[in-house]
């Protein structure tokens, strides 16, 4: 059975970046979810025939980590239809040996639910603010009123919104240096392991 380890958290939590090291310390795949909504928004036209026929090339597209490219992606996440048409893309993901990170927003509690390991990455609302603003070159102030715009839509929706698993480890990388946070991931990853 693979091992499953599933991330969620709000925009510039460092969940990203948590998940690409896990997957590289343990040898599993990745999945960056955010990935999926980002192309179907930037697709343009109707959103649930855009992410019923998203291709590998719509992944690919240029201006996808953009701060507008997020914005458009939780507008069109809110539509259940939307989200129903990516699932099984994610599912069978996952079910990848040896094993799958997948990083998102409702990995814990609807796609994965029976993950092994679940993480929730927090930070403070100004030091992701900064550091988004450091990835894309723009004024913190700016993103600060994009991430928590982004954040209360994705927290408010009826359908799979942004919420923790009740069994799921928080992480607050407010203080921790990517370093630190990345090593207290892998402890959370290695404990359970350590119990098989
Ligand atoms: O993680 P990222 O910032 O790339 O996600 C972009 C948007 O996609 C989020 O703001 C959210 O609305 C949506 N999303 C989601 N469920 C996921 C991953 C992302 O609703 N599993």
């Amino acid at each position: 059975m693979p091992f499953i380890i599933a991330i969620d958290g709000p925009a510039a939590s460092g969940k990203g970046t948590i998940a690409r090291a896990l997957a590289s310390h343990f040898g599993f795949h990745h999945l960056d979810t955010g990935l999926l909504y980002r192309a179907t928004g930037a697709k343009g036209g109707d959103p649930i025939a855009a992410a019923r026929g998203l291709t590998p090339d719509d992944l690919a597209r240029a201006g996808l980590r953009s701060a507008a490219a997020g914005q458009a992606a939780s507008r069109v996440a809110a539509i259940p239809e939307v989200r129903a048409a990516l699932v099984e893309f994610q599912h069978r993901f996952a079910a990848q040996e040896p094993g799958a990170v997948l990083d998102g927003r409702d990995i814990g509690t609807v796609i994965c639910p029976d993950a092994q390991v679940k993480l929730y990455v927090v930070a403070s609302d100004e030091v992701r603010a900064r550091r988004r603003a450091a990835e894309l070159g723009a004024e913190a102030t700016v993103m600060l009123v994009e991430l928590r715009e982004r954040d209360r839509r994705d927290s408010e929706r009826a359908t799979a919104p942004l919420r923790p698993a009740d069994d799921a480890v928080v992480l607050d990388t407010s203080n921790l240096t990517i370093e630190e946070a990345i090593r207290r991931a892998v402890a959370a990853v290695e404990r359970v392991r350590g119990g098989l």
